[in-house]
């Protein structure tokens, strides 16, 4: 059954969902957590399956007809595929798409491409052994190229986005070869700003390597033409001016994108965020297991998504970094 489109209170229809299936991961990357790991969620804290799935429908019937799955690591999650297939034959579900670090990916992407992926972003940070070793803390680089190779060899997932966080003083030594890598490969490389969602709380912005300074190294080896902005992208996409491909950054510190976000966020705790760097959240896996009907909960998100915030507040005095970090929230 259809309802009302979701919309926030700036007027803007909600379209996309982002789903952390997990809070767990099997990478310890440096601007996301400590060595150690972080406390994780115990089990029974986790939304099932068919909760996850209770809650993407009903957001299927109010518009939001996209999905990304994310984690920590998602495919760390157990029968992950089966999750990917259960939200794949939801009608309203008209794009699937997974967020990894590609380390699960050569043992499933065969099974997620089954189960009915539409699309996957693999995070690498560096294209050299020993930097992505020193960047993640797990000597992965070989087995994450294997994943992406073997996702690669699936046509109908389309398209395959490597994303790359930037780091000030690390990620300039990488613009070229990934741009090298842009051109050579049918993946699409982005580079993504340092956001304040480490789990150190570290963060700070001259940390962050920006979007036109790693522009500014590529076009100075290989020209680069802008493409134009779909609506709700997070990516300014340029291509090379000699046509070898495309690459993209993801600039949300140095050119926020927030007019016309159309994303809300589901953790895998069942809370339910309005944005990325939300101070509040709403929780949901409460009612659901306490008997709520879906008009119940229809009433709980709308409620909440009312109050989504215009934008972030990164870059204004007295912004306040999210308790909750990238790892358990999800991308
Ligand atoms: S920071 Fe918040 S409002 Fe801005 S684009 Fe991200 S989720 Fe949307």
């Amino acid at each position: 059954m259809a309802r009302e489109p979701l919309r926030d209170g700036h007027g803007r229809a909600i379209g996309d969902l982002r789903v952390s299936v997990t809070d767990r991961c099997n990478f310890r990357c440096q601007y996301c957590m400590p060595a150690e790991g972080l406390p994780w969620l115990e089990r029974e804290a986790i939304l099932h399956f068919e909760e996850i799935e209770r809650l993407v429908a009903l957001l299927g019937s109010m518009g939001v007809h996209d999905i990304r799955l994310t984690g920590g690591e998602p495919l760390v999650r157990r029968e992950f595929p089966k999750l990917v297939a259960r939200l794949a034959a939801l009608e309203d579900v008209h794009d699937l798409s997974v967020t990894t670090n590609g380390f699960l990916l050569e043992r499933d992407a065969a099974a997620l491409v089954e189960a009915g992926v539409d699309r996957v972003n693999v995070s690498i940070d560096s294209l050299q052994r020993d930097r992505f070793y020193e960047m993640t803390r797990r000597d992965a680089l070989p087995q994450v190229l294997r994943g992406l190779e073997a996702l690669g060899a699936h046509p109908q997932v389309h398209p395959i986005k490597v994303n790359a966080v930037a780091l000030r003083d690390f990620t300039e030594d990488e613009a070229i070869p990934f741009a090298d890598f842009a051109r050579r490969h049918p993946y699409e490389v982005r580079f993504i700003e340092f956001m304040p969602l480490d789990g150190d709380h570290a963060w700070s912005r001259d940390q962050v390597l920006t979007g036109d300074e790693l522009r500014a190294i590529i076009h100075a080896r290989w020209p680069l033409e802008p493409e134009p902005r779909e609506p709700h992208a997070t990516a300014r996409v340029f291509r090379f001016a000699d046509g070898q491909g495309r690459i993209g950054f993801i600039n949300p510190v140095s050119e926020p994108f927030c007019g016309d976000c159309n994303r809300i966020r589901l953790t895998a705790d069942g809370t339910l965020r309005t944005c990325l760097f939300s101070l509040n959240e709403t929780d949901l896996r409460g009612p659901l297991r306490a008997g709520a009907s879906d008009d119940d909960l229809e009433q709980i998100l709308r409620d909440a998504v009312w109050r989504k915030e215009l934008k972030h507040h990164v870059n204004d005095p007295g912004f306040v970094q999210p308790t909750r970090t990238m790892s358990a929230i999800g991308g």
